[in-house]
Order: structure tokens, then C-alpha cells, then sequence
């Protein structure tokens, strides 16, 4: 029976724990915190904010193998009504629709956008500077960089087409992303995988196969392995609550800069006490940009979809993500580019920094499935469960 040692319990972690299981390896997970899930955890409560993902694209590798092994759980379904609710702030005013010549990009005819070439000067040759710069901050929702415009056209492009894909891909566990990771957590007990928490590893193990499955700062200093980088994001958070006013805007999408605001009480009621909203933005960060600048273009999107909200204010609280919203890939660089999952040696690298395709979390679910066919030898594994 092969042996395998996962390090992480985060979503990569527990996805190679559970399939390296189910093909009948001996695992054991060591997570440093005192509970699993990484960035995918919700908080307790009262206001059950997600510190990492809150939308689980129904069109990404993970979604058929979550449903699947029944991992997913209720939805909480988007009202019509709250979804028509989506503002788009641009010009400096709030408007319902996009404007005419970004949708341009979204065209069935626009053919793929090449990978060289940076993402505003693909698209303004496509809809024009205006709608070129009004799409890169429209996508900035599913890439969380300050500059979408400098990044790789076809990075971008897919991102776009994800997020502005109607009917939408984002679908949302009730109650967090928590839910799903218990439900992983329990299914990866069930195959016996052997977790133990609050278990630091900072000596690779020598009896390989090894999954490093943390993020690729921690992978790093882990390997002491310097070339493992890749550029990501710095957004600035912004969590709060409000009491409940009819007409707040489900979501505010910032086409003047990168931002976007969500209600995600709109969807899903359990996130906050009764007769509070629970909002949560995120706000990409310049280099040159401090976390009171993200709070100030936060607010201006607040005071333009949330009337009132200084007055109703409940709760509040802000953060910077910074290297933790997943890999951004520059001009003349894909997803095959980043640090490669075999390490050599029997150590083998799962995350959402390294080369594995997909948006967000996809990129740690699919490194976490080549991870464990490589460590076992199996390389039919990729088809069976992707
Ligand atoms: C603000 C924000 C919003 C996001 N929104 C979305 C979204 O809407 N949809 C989406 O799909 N994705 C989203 N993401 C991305 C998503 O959160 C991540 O891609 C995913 O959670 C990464 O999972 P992971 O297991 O690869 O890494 P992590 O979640 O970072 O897990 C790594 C784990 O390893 C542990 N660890 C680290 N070092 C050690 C060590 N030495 N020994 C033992 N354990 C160790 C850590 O404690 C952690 O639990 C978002 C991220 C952020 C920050």
C-alpha cells in the first residue's frame, strides 16, 4: 500500500487526501492550524464572513467532482429580484448595464486573445480603450489585481468570459465555504486519512511521496527552494454589517478601477443575525496603494449602492490579502509557466500558484489531483475524477 503525507488542510490539501484515499493510499494530512480549510474557512459568527472564496464556479473541474462525492451541499440561490440588483459604477455614477462597447469583448466572434500580448492593448484594438479598461476592472472580480489591463490578454479574457457568463457560474454554499470543507473533512475520515492539526511541518519529510499542498510563500520557505514565486495579488478587505434597508444593490462592479462589493445576505440570509445585511468588498491594491486608500474607494462604492450605511453600520472590519488570491500570469506566460508541481525527489507541489490550469481555487483542486497521480504512479487518476 503506497504511504502518502499531505502538508496543508486547506482545499488543495484535502482534495489529494481524499483522492489519494480512494485509490487506496494510506494517508496522513498535517494541518499547522487548529482547524482545517486554509483560506476557504467561514467565520463562526455572528457575521459568517468567508476570509477566502465565496463563489464556487459551476463551470470549474471541482464543481462536477464536489457534486459528485455529494461534497457541495444546499446552495444558497441568487434571488432574481436581488439579482437584478447588480450595479456597475462607471463615469463615477452607478448604472444597471455595461457599457455598449465592453460587451463588445464578450462576443461570440472575438476569437481567443493571445498570450503575449498585455490584456488593454489586445482589447482596446477590440472595443476601444474606454471599453477595454471598463473590461480588465470588470474581471478584476476573479483575478484581484490592481492592473488586470498589464496582465497576459488570455488570462484575462478567461476570466471575463467566466465571471460575466449569464447565466452566472458563481454559485454559493449556504451557510460558507466552511460547509463544504467539513463535509471534505468527514468524507477524507471516512476513507481513513489520518488528520492531525495543529501539526507545523518545517522539515520536509524523508519518506516519500510528499504533497506540499500550502500556499507557495509557505512551499518555499518549506523546500528552501528560492525559484518557487509567481506573481499574484494584493486587495484590500473590507467586511461589514448594516441593519436591512430595501433597494441596497446586491453587488457594485467598479469599471472606473478595479473593486467589487457584494451583499451576500442577498443570497444567503444565514451570514448575518436576522435584519442585518452582510457586505463584503475587495478592493485591488497598487504597490504604491495603502489599506486606508482601498478603504476610501470602498466607501465611495458603498455610498453610491448602500445609501446610508455609515448610519447603519452593525459591524466592521479590514484586512489586506496580500499572495493570497491565487496566480496572475504576465504577458508572454501561462498557467504551464509557474512552478511545476513535481519537485523531483518524491515531493510534489499542489496550490493555487503553481502549474495547474483553472480560475481561483481550480488551480489548487487540479494541482491536487496531477499531485496525486504522480505520487502514485497513476496518471489515469486526472481522467477518472477530473
Ligand atoms: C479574498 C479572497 C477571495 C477569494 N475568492 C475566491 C472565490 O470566490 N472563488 C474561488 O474559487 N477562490 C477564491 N479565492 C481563492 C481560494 O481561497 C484559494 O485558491 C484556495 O482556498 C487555496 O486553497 P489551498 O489549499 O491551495 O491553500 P490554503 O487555503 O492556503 O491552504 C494551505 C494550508 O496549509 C497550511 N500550512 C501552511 N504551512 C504549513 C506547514 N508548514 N505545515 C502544515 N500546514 C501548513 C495552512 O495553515 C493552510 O491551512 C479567494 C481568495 C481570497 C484570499
Amino acid at each position: 500500500m503506497h504511504r502518502i503525507t499531505v502538508i496543508g488542510g486547506g482545499f488543495a490539501g484535502l482534495t489529494a487526501a481524499i483522492t489519494a484515499a480512494e485509490a487506496g493510499a494510506k494517508v496522513t494530512v498535517h494541518e499547522a492550524h487548529h482547524t482545517l480549510g486554509g483560506r476557504a474557512r467561514t467565520a463562526d459568527g455572528p457575521y459568517r464572513t468567508n476570509d477566502g472564496p465565496h463563489a464556487l464556479y459551476n463551470g470549474g473541474p471541482h464543481w462536477s467532482w464536489l457534486r459528485r462525492h455529494d461534497l457541495i451541499g444546499p446552495l444558497a440561490p441568487l434571488p432574481p429580484l436581488e439579482a437584478a440588483r447588480l450595479r456597475l459604477r462607471h463615469r463615477g455614477a452607478l448604472r444597471r448595464t455595461p457599457p455598449f462597447a465592453m460587451l463588445k469583448l464578450l462576443r461570440r466572434g472575438v476569437g481567443p486573445a493571445p498570450v503575449e500580448t498585455d490584456f488593454l492593448t489586445w482589447a482596446a484594438g477590440v472595443a476601444g480603450e474606454e471599453g477595454a479598461r471598463a473590461a480588465a476592472h470588470y474581471s478584476a472580480v476573479a483575478l484581484f489585481h490592481h492592473d488586470p489591463g498589464s496582465l497576459s490578454a488570455a488570462f484575462v479574457q478567461e476570466r471575463l468570459r467566466r465571471a460575466a457568463k449569464l447565466p452566472p457560474e458563481a454559485h454559493y454554499p449556504r451557510g460558507g465555504w466552511s460547509t463544504v470543507v467539513d463535509r471534505m473533512a468527514a468524507l477524507a475520515w471516512n476513507l481513513g486519512v489520518r488528520i492531525e492539526t495543529l501539526s507545523r511541518v518545517d522539515t520536509l519529510p524523508t519518506d516519500a511521496p510528499v504533497i506540499v499542498a500550502t500556499s507557495l510563500d509557505a512551499a518555499r520557505r518549506l523546500l528552501d527552494d528560492p525559484a518557487l514565486t509567481w506573481p499574484s495579488g494584493r486587495t484590500a478587505l473590507v467586511d461589514l454589517a448594516v441593519r436591512t434597508r430595501r433597494g441596497d444593490a446586491f453587488a457594485v462592479s467598479d469599471l472606473d478601477a478595479p473593486g467589487w462589493i457584494e451583499r451576500f445576505t442577498a443570497q444567503d440570509g444565514t451570514l448575518a443575525p436576522a435584519g442585518e445585511q452582510l457586505i463584503q468588498g475587495q478592493i485591488p491594491l497598487a504597490p504604491d496603494e495603502s489599506k486606508a486608500d482601498g478603504t476610501a474607494r470602498a466607501e465611495e462604492l458603498l455610498d453610491l449602492g448602500f445609501p446610508g450605511w455609515r448610519e447603519r453600520l452593525t459591524w466592521r472590519r479590514e484586512a489586506v490579502a496580500h499572495g493570497r488570491t491565487g496566480a496572475v500570469d504576465l504577458p508572454g506566460t501561462t498557467w504551464r509557466d509557474r512552478p511545476a508541481v513535481d519537485r523531483g525527489g518524491g515531493v510534489y507541489l499542489a496550490g493555487d500558484q503553481v502549474a495547474s490550469p483553472g480560475l481561483l481555487s481550480e488551480v489548487s483542486f487540479n494541482s491536487a489531483l496531477t499531485a496525486v497521480s504522480l505520487a502514485l504512479g497513476r496518471h489515469e487518476l486526472d481522467l477518472k475524477h477530473a
